[in-house]
């Protein structure tokens, strides 16, 4: 079968050059006689593979020196314990954003862990916009701020990164880590689970500043404890090997496409072409403020939602995948991360006007 356009919101759609080189080097990597999955972690084939990813994504997103850069296993959803456990010790409170699902989730979990006060979103039990940059405040005794840059299921995005003087600002960048340059020096820690736009699921990648490292809370356990992980450079235990190797080849087909400054032109023109074509239409509908919208993740309605159905049938016949939204708000949802080419939108576009044509 020839391969699709998979608009998945994760596991999502690969660079397939990246798969290609997978394949080439799946039995034999460069005369090591073995697979990657196959190598010890420990030795030094693969230890080269995990430097060059390593140094490949400093030099992408442009890490400060004083940042660690963690390989780790668990999801994001594991870091929504561990960055409470990690980093609200010395106050017991934190500030969080409450702009989605999955900031809803980070909350619940980091409540477990201390005293969050939140600044909410939420209009009329819908998300639909970001708080305004200056329309929101900071407590004094938080220890850190929580957003979510990118809500994957609403697709909600923040435009701005949010000013919080000097504290911390720590951020879920699952759906939207690397789709555009970013002053990483403006962060206390940046996590993301990788099946978006990193590599295959089971690698989590943490960007943490040095000096927020070393004061957990009593009971942090080891592998959730960043000073274990950045002292044992990712290697306390088996790191998820393969799919390290995965996202270092990512990084450099990152690099060959103009790196982060060269997607964010992709990506904008994207998700430009996207909503011009919802908004033009009186058949499809997104319901997000037009500052908030997400250029990764993309919610759309029908007019007449009995016609989902068959909307998604026949999308899927056109090689177009993946397109129903999440069970939570229905509709549709095309996710356009970094590896689906213009391409990609350009047939789900005019395959949206025919449907229109037919339908309407
Ligand atoms: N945060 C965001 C913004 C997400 O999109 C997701 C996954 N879709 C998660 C957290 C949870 O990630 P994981 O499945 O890696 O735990």
């Amino acid at each position: 079968m020839a391969r699709v356009y998979n608009f998945s919101a994760g596991p999502a759609a690969l660079p397939e050059e990246v798969l290609t080189q997978a394949q080439a080097e799946m039995l034999d990597w460069r005369g090591s006689g073995m697979s990657v999955m196959e190598m010890s972690h420990r030795g030094k084939e693969f230890m080269s593979i995990a430097e060059e990813a390593e140094a490949d994504l400093r030099e992408l997103m442009d890490i400060p020196s004083s940042y660690k850069v963690l390989f780790l296993q668990g999801g994001a959803s594991s870091q929504f314990a561990a960055i409470p456990m990690n980093l609200i010790g010395r106050t017991g409170k934190a500030d969080y954003f409450r702009t989605g699902s999955w900031s809803k989730k980070a909350i619940a979990e980091a409540r477990r862990f201390g005293d969050i006060a939140v600044i909410d979103a939420e209009q009329d039990g819908k998300f639909t916009r970001v708080p305004a940059a200056d329309g929101f405040s900071i407590s004094s005794d938080a220890t850190y701020v929580h957003y979510t840059p990118n809500e994957t299921i609403e697709g909600v995005e923040f435009s701005y990164i949010p000013d919080t003087g000097d504290m911390p600002l720590v951020a879920d960048m699952s759906s939207t880590i690397l789709s555009r340059p970013l002053d990483v020096s403006r962060y206390g820690l940046i996590y993301a689970g990788a099946q978006k736009n990193i590599g295959p699921a089971g690698l989590t990648i943490v960007i943490v500043r040095e000096d927020l490292i070393g004061s957990p809370i009593d009971g942090t356990p080891t592998m959730f404890n960043y000073l274990t992980q950045a002292d044992a450079g990712s290697m306390y235990n088996t790191p998820p090997t393969y799919g390290w190797y995965l996202a270092g080849l990512v990084f450099k087909w990152l690099k060959s496409k103009g790196g982060l400054a060269g997607m964010a032109q992709i990506n904008e023109r994207k998700a430009a072409r996207l909503y011009e074509a919802i908004d033009t239409s009186a058949f499809y509908a997104n319901p997000v403020a037009r500052d908030c919208r997400s250029w990764m993740n993309v919610p759309f309605t029908l007019a007449d939602s009995a016609l989902d159905a068959e909307f998604l049938k026949q999308a899927g016949e056109a090689g177009l995948k993946t397109l129903k939204g999440h069970r939570s708000v229905g509709g549709m949802r095309a996710s356009i991360y970094n590896a689906m080419p213009e391409a990609g939108v350009e047939a789900l576009v005019e395959f949206m006007a025919e449907f229109e044509r037919n339908n309407a």
